[in-house]
């Protein structure tokens, strides 16, 4: 897409100049590209702070945060108890490169909660999780081949990172330099929210399948829940080939509830992926699940896995604190925030005339600039992304940051107040106008 040029870009003079600098010393100037706003045009706005809803960045200017560090922060940014917790983790040592008591309890809890987990190891970002849970079900199995649906992103992992596969049990091509056709070769793509293509892929390749890995419930092509009985008929079919089922729910998981999707949707993976909310904002993520598979993973089992920096003492310490006080109000909390926003925003755009479809995964939700229901990659890919760029700037310029894309999800937390939500309701009718006059 074409970069837009808007006039109010010009208003982050300090961001333009770090970008500038950034750029000479980094590739495309971000440390993820995500956090570049090549799909919306312009300049990313460089942080220096966050407290409760709001992020400041560098010119001074203040934002109603509606990306939330894409998910962590869930009870908002600088939590007292959170940040609390860090000081006292960092005042005792930063990393042992041994065991400590902080990963045994954040352990303990996420175990507590969600009960397909028997076990889970620690890693420190989702990526690791997923090529890890991977690796495990490869190990465990014997088996070379992996099941991944189109539009799903399980982190930067060589093999799932195919995702251009067209048809039934297409094997993908790399998607991406760099990676090779051995690595991505075992890689069947599908179309998400198509179990009988499931079916279908394990009937051409007869115990040749390790598992199929599908975000619980998808967020990385803006919000497409799992229809219904599809995450059960996903089980069923592995179980029935001897295949593994993992739920990827770096993104869900203790967001949408206590439990993250499983508790919404009750289906028991075999294995599970974890990070984002459960790290407090820290580099921490985990995979877990069934004991017997867990305990192919060394030392005790063949199947090797380290991390210097795993479950690190800092790290652990923020993410506890974090899921100890996501209580039972703290997620109604977010989900009533969470809902209102979503009236607002389908409330404003309808006023405009402009089509749009408002997709939800419990607390989570994104705007699709489409009539129709999206329930794959390809729906997603026909909306007019044109009027979201036109919506997010509107947005941006009157001081609520949304993820640059129209392919993410938006994400709130329990510090998003009254004040908060006032200022996103002034700012609409003006996105609104904007999505409603953007032209292709
Ligand atoms: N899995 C899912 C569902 C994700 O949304 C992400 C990141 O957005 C990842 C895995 C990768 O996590 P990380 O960026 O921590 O490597």
């Amino acid at each position: 897409m074409a970069c837009v040029s808007y006039p109010y870009e010009y208003d982050a003079p300090v961001s333009q100049t770090l970008f500038d600098r950034a750029s000479l010393v980094t590739p495309g100037g971000v440390n993820s590209p995500v956090r570049a706003f090549r799909a919306v045009g312009g300049t990313p706005r460089f942080m220096v702070s966050g407290a409760g809803p709001y992020l400041t960045d560098a010119d001074g200017r203040e934002y109603v945060d509606l990306v939330c560090s894409w998910g962590p922060m869930i009870l908002g940014h600088s939590h007292p108890e959170v940040i609390a917790a860090v000081q006292e983790a960092v005042a005792r040592g930063t990393s042992f490169g041994t065991p400590g008591e902080g990963e045994v309890a954040l352990a303990e809890e996420i175990v507590a909660r969600i009960e397909p987990v028997e076990q889970v190891r620690l890693v420190s970002s989702g990526t690791e999780a997923t090529m890890s849970a991977i690796r495990l079900a490869r190990g465990f199995t014997g088996r070379a081949k992996i099941v991944k649906f189109a539009g799903c992103y399980h982190g930067h992992v060589d093999a799932l990172l195919a995702a251009a596969g067209s048809g039934l049990a297409t094997f993908a091509l790399p998607d991406t330099p760099g990676v090779t056709g051995a690595q991505a070769g075992d890689t069947i793509v599908l179309p998400y929210n198509d179990i009988e293509a499931v079916r279908t892929a394990f009937a051409a390749h007869p115990g040749e399948i390790a598992c199929v890995i599908t975000e619980a419930s998808p967020g990385n092509m803006g919000v497409v829940p799992p229809a219904d009985g599809f995450n059960a008929g996903l089980k069923e079919v592995c179980a029935a080939n001897g295949a593994l089922y993992i739920s990827d729910e770096v993104m869900t998981g203790f967001r949408t509830s206590r439990a993250g999707w499983y508790g919404i949707d009750g289906v028991a993976p075999d294995l599970m992926t974890f990070g984002k909310v459960m790290g407090g904002g820290f580099p921490a993520a985990a995979f877990g699940g069934r004991a017997d598979v867990m305990a192919y993973l060394a030392p005790v089992g063949p199947v090797y896995q380290a991390g210097t920096l795993s479950g690190n003492p800092v790290a652990t310490a923020a993410g506890l604190a974090q899921l100890r006080l996501l209580d039972d109000a703290a997620y109604a909390k977010v989900d009533a925030v969470s809902a209102e926003i979503q009236g607002l925003v389908t409330g404003a755009l309808t006023k405009e005339g402009v089509a749009h479809r408002l997709q939800t995964a419990g607390n989570m939700f994104s705007v699709f600039f489409t009539d129709d229901a999206v329930r794959n990659y390809d729906d997603a890919k026909k909306q007019e992304a044109f009027r979201f760029t036109a919506f997010f700037h509107s947005m941006l310029a009157s001081g609520v940051y949304l993820p640059p894309s129209a392919f993410e999800s938006w994400f709130v937390s329990t510090a998003h107040d009254e004040q908060a939500l006032a200022r996103i309701a002034d700012a609409l009718p003006a996105a609104a106008r904007a999505a409603a006059e953007a032209t292709a």
